[in-house]
């Protein structure tokens, strides 16, 4: 059994706790490994290295070291990528096919920002003849990005890619459930001298101890938050207290919209297919299937079908579409959402936790759809965050844009349509950060991402998710 450690000031350490997490695989029951159970004396440690590493390297004025640095690092991760996916597969308990596709789309955001890491432009202006001025863009210092156990690769490169790239130092605090693959990915740039020694470091444990050390820490200048709203929300009030910007990338409720001239089979198999990857433990996941009521009995029979098509087992069967669910708290929030529907509505497929052979020892529950449900309904408004779609029906466009908007969140939605004019009119007036038509869930590390209303602040990928990293500077001259 693997006990993974710290990683601070370019040294594998132990907390000062002397504790260990367990890392259990959510779909045997089985311990895949232990990490630290960090202190805030750790946080300490590694808030003073990182910070000691910032100021006394080129690390934040040499983006051709940075870029170097960064493709050696996806290239070290591309040359283990079968292995980490396995790794991330016994921690996450996600099929193999999609731990692959997040440890690649990883490598992408490397890859991506360390050619952005050589163009962090400012802008010229001349507001007089005898006045110039320059807007420059700066590193912000030292930032502590807290990530979640859903997507913990491809989420973690999402932040941590454009933070270094930027020429931040960063100290990052994974999800409890998923220390052991990150730190197998910072494993990996421990083994490249380009970044300089410390500039990275790892600190595991709770998110109440850990997570709440650096949001307190006066020397950390950003907190970088990928997480629930609930939790968001707690970052956000004590970071007022150090006057630290936030970046906050939150929970979700997103609809697929599929109005009556769609490709029918492909919208809802799309927005199944969203809604049950992860197990339906995915922000954007398409969780609210809003249909058309002249074609809504037949989209019923079309995800019934595909739900019930689904193979639910262990990810590390190539076969597997779907897997566990992460925890025993997580799975009985899920149940009680299901049993809530179950009260106020109808059970279309599945509602029920998955017993036999396979899955005794595991944490399984049947894709599962609900329906005839109010809007105000608490299964319709909050995130739930597993199997479970909720099917609503729509008379007319401005009923279906009212009914997209009902709930708190706004981070993606996805809208089916043939019409041209029509798509563009409802993106337009859909509040959410993303919006795809006729697709869902393509996500590219150069197309900004984030949350309007209570999904989030800020924007992650792209120039704009490269530029929540800096500070704005004006030095102005006169001539
Ligand atoms: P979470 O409970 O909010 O935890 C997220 C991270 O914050 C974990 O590392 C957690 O540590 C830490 N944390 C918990 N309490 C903290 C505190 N008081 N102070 C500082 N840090 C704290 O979320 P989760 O269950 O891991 O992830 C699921 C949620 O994330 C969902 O709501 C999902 O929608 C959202 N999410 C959003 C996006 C996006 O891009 N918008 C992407 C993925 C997930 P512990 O693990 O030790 O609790």
């Amino acid at each position: 059994m693997k006990t993974y450690l710290n990683y601070i000031n370019g040294t594998w350490m132990s907390s000062q706790s002397g504790e260990l997490l367990d890392s259990i695989d959510p779909a045997t029951g089985a311990l895949v490994a232990h990490t630290q159970s960090s202190t805030a004396h750790d946080v300490e440690l590694a808030v003073q290295t990182v910070s000691d590493a910032y100021t006394g390297s080129d690390w934040g004025s040499n983006s051709h070291r940075r870029a170097n640095a960064l493709l050696k690092w996806a290239d070290a991760i591309e040359a283990r990528a079968e292995v980490l996916a396995a790794l991330l597969t016994s921690e996450n308990g996600k099929p193999i096919r999609e731990a692959r596709v997040e440890i690649a789309g990883a490598i992408d955001a490397l890859r991506y920002c360390a050619g952005m890491a050589r163009n962090v432009f400012g802008r010229t202006f001349q507001p007089a003849a005898d006045n110039f001025g320059f807007i420059m863009k700066e590193p912000i210092g030292v930032v502590a990005v807290i990530t979640p156990w859903n997507w913990p690769v491809l989420l973690l490169f999402r932040d941590l890619a454009p933070c270094l790239a930027a020429g931040n130092g960063v100290i990052i605090k994974p999800a409890e459930r998923t220390g052991a693959i990150t730190a197998e990915l910072l494993a990996l740039l421990a083994d490249i001298p380009a970044f300089p020694a410390g500039i990275a470091a790892l600190v595991t444990g709770l998110g109440t101890v850990v997570g709440n050390a650096l949001v307190e820490h006066p020397a950390v200048d950003m907190i970088c938050f990928t997480g629930s709203t609930a939790v968001g929300k707690v970052l956000m009030q004590k970071a007022a207290a150090g006057v630290k910007k936030v970046a906050l990338e939150l929970g979700g409720k997103s609809p697929n919209l599929v109005f009556e001239d769609a490709d029918l089979t492909r919208a809802i198999e799309t927005s199944c297919r969203s809604l049950f990857m992860t197990s339906g433990q995915i922000c954007m996941a398409g969780s609210r299937l809003l249909v058309h009521e002249s074609v809504y009995e037949k989209a019923v029979d079309i995800a019934k079908t595909f739900a019930e098509s689904l193979r639910v087992g262990h990810g590390r069967l190539e076969t597997t579409d779907m897997g566990p669910i992460i925890s025993e708290k997580q799975l009985d929030k899920v149940l009680h959402y299901i049993e809530q529907g179950r009260r106020e509505g109808r059970v279309i497929t599945g509602g029920y936790r998955l017993r036999g052979a396979e899955y005794d020892n595991g944490l399984f529950i049947a894709p599962t759809i609900l329906d005839n449900l109010s809007p105000s309904s608490c299964v319709v408004q909050e995130e739930i965050f597993g199997p479970v779609l909720v099917m609503e029906k729509f008379r007319t466009e401005e009923e279906a844009i009212r009914l997209a908007n009902i709930t708190p969140y706004g981070l993606s939605a996805g809208v089916w349509t043939k019409d041209v004019s029509r798509a563009l009119r409802v993106a337009r007036q859909v509040q959410a950060g993303t919006v795809w038509v006729n697709g869902y869930n393509k996500s590219y590390a150069e197309a900004e991402s984030g949350g309007y209303k209570h999904s989030g602040i800020g924007r992650a990928r792209g120039v704009e998710g490269l530029m929540e990293f800096t500070e704005t500077k004006h030095v102005n001259i006169s001539i």
